[in-house]
């Protein structure tokens, strides 16, 4: 019987390049993802081959389902040699373990449900009333707040100098204590691209059986290659005290989206990351990470991508995006009005305003986005921030650097320079005024259709299209109370996607 057709079988018919042809019109529409026109989400290699056979690695696996690594044992072989290599450049030592997770947020969220339980295990929190404290400075990922919300932990955010992007040592070591259960640094900062002191803070953490993570989700897999790497305070396994990082693949592994890796110094704190269960009438349950059935897809395409690069090849795409990194601050320190923000490390860069120069000759760095944004560039727009100490962080663009960018500079360079001409002296949107569209009294609990309203009141949130200049937006959201612009945030991406 077997290998005969089944008579009763009706066909399945349709028509895939139809299908493909509406796709393909759909993305049409899209930002580009390749070119580097976009200088943050996407991290373009700039080498057509590699994305070639990452798509090839993804379609072999396309069927298969990285749940179970034992029925399914090229899922354990892959995995095994990506940590291999995450843990030969990032530090490991005999004892580290690791894992491949979906991406930078969900090794966030095990490093912090780890900690979270190998604390409670602890009994440190133990007498101590309220929830457990998760210390790091308030530049630290927001995927680490959403954690803490998550696994019951209160985000106690330090301030940082505007000068640096950082804090020193001592403001994060002066809150530790028993109810500390994690503290978190970050090698580089997503916000301003600064390197935390993750010497002196994880030394501190190792004396008190604190666990500290460092956050290398963007860092991680190019800061090993950095040109100038050696010349880098350590900030990787190595340090004594850091007890998991975090990098993503899906960066500057210039994968597909949807693979990172959290890596822990020793197996036993890893084995608290999973979740096993028997109780239940079903499989027995072992989950290292969040999902249950799962891609493997991004695995295989970053396990093929490491084959292909190497540590050398590696070594020459952190080259092109160190030397277009250099070429961007050179640029943006040249442009009357801006100034780069902070000490970056690594191939990103936030632009402030320059504040040396007099209001006339200043550029505010979201008018500048907007202009770049018109030319066909899209730059990051970051809202300044209100902090503890009272000292505000300015209102940035941020620009994530790719290898693929050195063979943009040329057109990049001009545009960014002819933005900064065409807005010099625009003064930044004025709070008071972007606040005019928002009712004085706010409904004490904003539901769906009032938040709507609002929306619409502010001329957004008609089909989701945002504004063509997105400063005042900016602006709104900076001037609003976060608890109000984040539900507006949620209804106006909600409606977005809204069939
Ligand atoms: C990107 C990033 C994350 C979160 O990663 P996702 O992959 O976007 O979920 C966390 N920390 C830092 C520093 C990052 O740059």
């Amino acid at each position: 019987m077997l290998g005969r057709p089944l008579r009763t079988m009706t066909r399945v018919t349709f028509d895939d390049a139809a299908i493909l042809a509406e796709l393909d019109a759909l993305r049409a529409a899209d930002a580009p993802t390749h070119g580097g026109r976009v200088l943050s989400y996407v991290y373009d290699s700039g080498v057509p081959q590699l994305d070639e056979l990452a798509a090839q690695a993804v379609r072999r696996m396309q069927a298969v389902n990285g749940l179970d690594p034992t029925t399914f044992t090229s899922v354990a072989a892959l995995e095994r040699d990506v940590v291999a290599f995450a843990l030969g450049i990032l530090g490991g030592g005999v004892d580290a373990a690791g894992t491949v997770t979906s991406g930078g947020t969900e090794s966030c969220l095990l490093a912090v449900k780890t900690a979270r339980d190998l604390w409670h295990a602890s009994g440190r929190g133990a007498g101590q009333g309220g929830p457990g404290r998760l210390v790091a400075p308030v530049t630290a990922h927001a995927a680490f707040r959403k954690a803490a919300e998550l696994f019951g932990l209160v985000f106690d955010g330090v301030p940082v100098s505007p000068e640096t992007g950082t804090c020193d040592a001592a403001a994060i070591i002066d809150r530790l204590g028993p109810d500390v259960a994690l503290v978190v640094v970050s090698a580089p900062s997503y916000p301003f691209a600064a390197m935390d002191p993750v010497g002196a803070v994880a030394a501190a953490c190792a004396a008190s059986g604190i666990s500290c993570h460092v956050d290398a989700c963007i860092g991680g897999w190019i800061l090993p290659f950095w040109p100038d790497a050696a010349s880098l305070p350590a900030w990787d396994l190595r340090v004594p005290g850091v007890t998991s990082l975090s990098a993503d693949l899906h960066k500057y592994g210039y994968t597909p989206k949807g693979v990172s890796v959290l890596l822990h110094a020793t197996r036993d704190r890893q084995r608290a990351q999973y979740f096993a269960t028997t109780d239940w009438p079903g499989y027995p349950v072992v989950n290292p990470t969040l999902l249950g059935s799962k891609s493997a897809g991004a695995l295989a395409a970053a396990w093929a991508i490491i084959r292909a690069l190497g540590a050398d090849g590696f070594t020459e795409l952190a080259a092109r995006a160190a030397r277009a990194t250099h070429v961007l601050i050179a640029a943006v320190a040249g442009i009357e009005g801006l100034r780069v923000a902070g000490r970056p490390v690594g191939p990103l860069l936030a632009v402030a305003t320059d504040e040396q120069v007099p209001p006339k000759r200043r550029v505010d760095p979201h008018h500048w986005a907007d202009a770049a944004r018109t030319a066909g560039w899209v730059l990051q727009q970051q809202p300044g921030l209100g902090q503890a100490d009272g000292i505000r962080l300015p209102h940035t663009t941020h620009l994530t650097v790719t290898p693929v960018t050195e063979a943009a500079l040329d057109e990049l360079v001009p545009a960014l320079v002819a933005a900064a001409d065409a807005v010099r002296g625009e003064p930044p949107v004025d709070a008071a005024q972007v606040l005019q569209v928002v009712p004085a009294q706010l409904p004490e609990r904003l539901d769906s259709d009032a938040a709507g309203a609002l929306l619409a009141g502010m001329g957004l949130g008609g089909g989701g299209a945002l504004p063509e200049r997105m400063a005042p937006f900016l602006a709104l959201v900076e001037a609003l109370p976060h608890p109000v612009v984040e539900r507006l945030l949620v209804e106006l991406l909600a409606r977005t996607v809204a069939p």
